[in-house]
């Protein structure tokens, strides 16, 4: 996906496998800092030009306190404060004073952070991708005598990237030469800044034929189009970027190469991926660079390789000659080859898409086997919201050697992408999860752009998973997904351990970089609307919001219009508590005299639920319907003095905080072992069991719900494979190490969600 925070997808099991159960949270460096309002600045400079200079210098040798004190970007102080605690060097890059008057000034002021000498592993990509929340355009007032920064000016204002023509030589562990010819918008009084790999040598800078002014540093290149008349201009930018990510030729020493099947120099693989800022973009989440984009690439013929768009291809005098074009406006390309490489192409679904599949021998899935599951991904998805990115009916699937040992990954553009060793393409048992599904249903929404981009791409195809999953496996199946991405937000289970989970935390919009809450919050927003709306409604607002995908800014707000168009009513008091909000909703209901009160009392904003309560007494449940839209309301009740409970949303079509459950008891038989512990996702720390004879015992108070949980045996966790062969199988005897545990709600619980 786009996003660099979000590109590598977890697989199934590091998501909610026994190794991430058992680990210990530590230090999820990936992890996005949640972002407060920017705090004033405090000092200034005597001009715009020493700002630029008084900037560049904290920015490289001061300390985060220093340069917070003269620089206002929130997201800009994270690049630092993020540099600093790495001990990462940091060199200036660009600072030019682009506009000025008397009051206020327009500065480009860029920097490059260094990656530590810890690796010595430095690529372009990283310096840019490091720096991009950093790397900009700010704005700067004069107060007074004193000239301070007053806020970084969005990177893409009134620019535009219409098209690239690219024209790539790829010599595998050597370097790229790439001549892009862009159509650009420039519309900026400022100027065209870009992004672009950091490493980067340029050759030539074109503007409409002309020479033009230009600089580059920090991860940006600055055209001067200054002063020039609106309307398309052609840019052309001929370069070399050296090689990034290629495996070493006779490898075999290194854990995440399988070794090549040739002997000689030449890497067996590489790849330029979509967030290695090998050609020029805005950000991640831009509206304004979505593209026609056509690339021509020639590499040696041994190689095979895919263009993440459809493709076709020619060899001649040794070099292979690809020709890709997205036919649609797409987001950035990815290059990725191999010489190992057999690709098969086939037409799928009687024709509705082309499959092009490119596995190395070895790979576990043949291009049937693919061929068959990405047709009912297609079947499961197609009649509700219609075609993927329509006009292209292209579908590749790739084997990405440098991936390492890992499964399904990322999506780029029309490419699922896996590592080399994914085992299986759904796991019905731990999670439910399907992996697959998921990178295939991307493609959907993959051109989201803004605030919540992660939300629209990482929500939607984790909402999609779970439609998959119900077709395949059924209704319950499809239920215990949304019990995992429950408790995935509560907990914030992750491959990196238990991250304490999002509650009052992050919101969807409080940073654009935010990762992980999208998949779990971001699909039951999905989810709940699904419910709220019906499955017609839902699906004409999607198929709206689907169809203009990747036609300029694609964001929440134009998702929010196409629903309450679809719905006939304005959606935005329901959806937008969801996006804006640091809580889910905590609601209760109790009898007060002859009423049913409830109440929501979340911390931050008011949500707007309808929402089903059952009413227990005794041995009869009666269901009431209570659109709560403020902090409390009041139902009449017939038969108050006879309720025994209330239960607010008993078939869980919400993400609401849970106050019911029940005293769980958990056993488990072992007479040789010295040490017992239960791990799950339900807690943050294995917890001690007591010993009775051969048996080992926990009790522990749950929220209802659908629980994972596994016994550690004198420190060890059951491996994967125990794990799925645990649950799948349950036996009645306590020698399972692992199994699903069903909490229902019977008691009212003080200590209320699963800590
Ligand atoms: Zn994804």
């Amino acid at each position: 996906m786009p996003n660099v925070m979000t590109a590598l997808r977890l697989s199934a099991l590091a998501v909610l496998g026994a190794t991430a159960l058992a680990a210990q949270a530590g230090p999820a460096t990936h992890f996005a800092t949640t972002v407060e309002m920017p705090a004033p600045v405090e000092a200034g400079a005597p001009s715009p030009d020493s700002l630029l200079h008084l900037v560049l210098a904290r920015f490289a040798t001061g300390t985060p306190e220093a340069f917070d004190s003269i620089y206002p970007d929130p997201l800009g102080r994270v690049v630092v404060q993020g540099a600093a605690q790495r001990k990462q060097l940091r060199t200036p890059g660009l600072g030019r004073v682009l506009w000025s008057n008397a009051s206020r000034a327009v500065l480009l002021i860029t920097g490059t952070v260094h990656e530590g000498h810890a690796t010595g592993i430095e690529t372009g990509s990283d310096e840019t991708n490091r720096v991009r929340r950093l790397s900009g355009l700010y704005e700067a007032r004069r107060s007074g005598s004193a000239w301070m920064l007053v806020r970084q000016i969005p990177f893409d204002t009134l620019n535009y990237i219409r098209a690239h023509v690219l024209h790539v030589d790829i010599e595998p562990g050597r370097l790229s030469r790439i001549v892009d010819t862009l159509t650009i918008d420039a519309g900026s009084p400022y100027g065209f800044a870009t992004r672009i790999n950091n490493a980067t040598e340029l050759q030539l800078v074109r503007l409409d034929g002309k020479r033009v002014k230009y600089a580059f540093g920090g991860g940006v290149l600055w055209i001067d189009t200054r002063g020039r008349k609106p309307g398309p201009s052609r840019l052309v930018l001929a370069y070399t970027i050296p090689a990034e990510h290629e495996a070493k030729a006779t490898t075999g020493d290194s854990a995440n190469v399988r070794p090549s099947t040739s002997p000689d120099t030449l890497p067996a693989y590489g790849a330029m991926n979509n967030t290695d800022a090998w050609h020029p973009f805005f950000n991640y989440d831009s509206g304004n660079d979505f593209s026609q984009l056509t690339v021509t690439v020639r590499i040696p013929a041994q190689y095979r390789l895919t263009t993440s768009v459809p493709q076709t291809e020619t060899v001649r005098n040794g070099i292979r000659t690809i020709h890709g074009t997205s036919i649609h406006p797409q987001f950035l390309l990815a290059l990725l080859y191999d010489r190992d490489w057999t690709p098969v192409t086939q037409k799928v679904n009687g024709g509705e898409f082309t499959l092009e599949t490119f596995f190395a021998p070895g790979f576990h899935f043949s291009p049937d086997t693919i061929a068959n599951t990405a047709a009912f991904v297609y079947r499961v998805l197609v009649p509700r919201f219609g075609e993927p990115q329509a006009p292209s009916r292209y579908l590749a699937v790739v084997e990405d050697r440098q991936l390492g040992h890992s499964g399904w990954q990322v999506r780029m553009n029309n490419a699922v992408i896996s590592g080399d060793s994914a085992l299986m393409l759904d796991e019905p048992a731990l999670g439910p999860s399907f992996a697959f599904a998921h990178e295939v249903s991307h493609g959907w929404t993959m051109n989201s752009s803004g605030l919540a981009a992660n939300f629209l791409q990482e929500g939607w195809a984790t909402f999609c998973e779970s439609l998959v999953l119900g077709a395949k496996y059924g209704a319950d199946m499809e239920r215990a997904f949304w019990e995992r991405m429950r408790t995935s937000y509560v907990t914030g289970l992750d491959r990196a351990g238990f991250l304490g989970g999002f509650e009052g935390k992050q919101s969807i919009l409080d940073n654009p970089d935010n990762g992980r809450i999208h998949y779990s919050k971001g699909s039951w927003i999905l989810h709940e609307l699904d419910y709220v709306l019906g499955d017609s409604t839902f699906d004409r607002g999607m198929r709206a919001f689907i169809s203009t995908n990747g036609q300029g800014p694609h964001g929440y707000p134009e998702f929010i219009a196409d629903m309450s168009n679809a719905a006939g009513r304005d959606l935005t008091s329901f959806v937008m508590p969801w996006l804006s909000g640091k809580y889910i909703p905590d609601v209760e209901a109790r009898v007060e005299g002859s009423s049913l009160v409830v109440t929501q009392a979340q911390p931050d904003v008011l949500f707007d639920l309808p929402l089903d309560v059952a009413i227990v007494a005794g041995a009869d449940t009666t269901r009431k319907t209570v659109h709560l839209a403020t902090r409390a309301d009041t139902v009449p009740l017939d038969n108050a003095g006879a309720v025994t409970r209330v239960l607010v949303d008993p078939d869980h079509h919400f993400l609401l905080r849970r106050h019911w459950g029940e005293l769980e008891r958990f056993t488990f038989h072992s007479p040789n072992a010295k040490a017992v512990e239960l791990a799950g996702n339900f807690t943050a720390k294995p917890i001690a069991a007591t010993r009775t004879g051969d048996d080992w015992t926990v009790e522990v108070p749950m929220p209802e719900g659908r629980y994972l949980y596994l016994w550690r045996v004198d420190g060890k966790s059951p491996s994967d494979l125990e794990a799925i062969a645990a649950v799948k199988a349950p036996s009645s005897d306590s020698t399972a190490r692992a199994g699903v545990r069903i909490v229902r709600p019977l008691v009212h619980l003080d200590d209320r969600d699963a800590r």
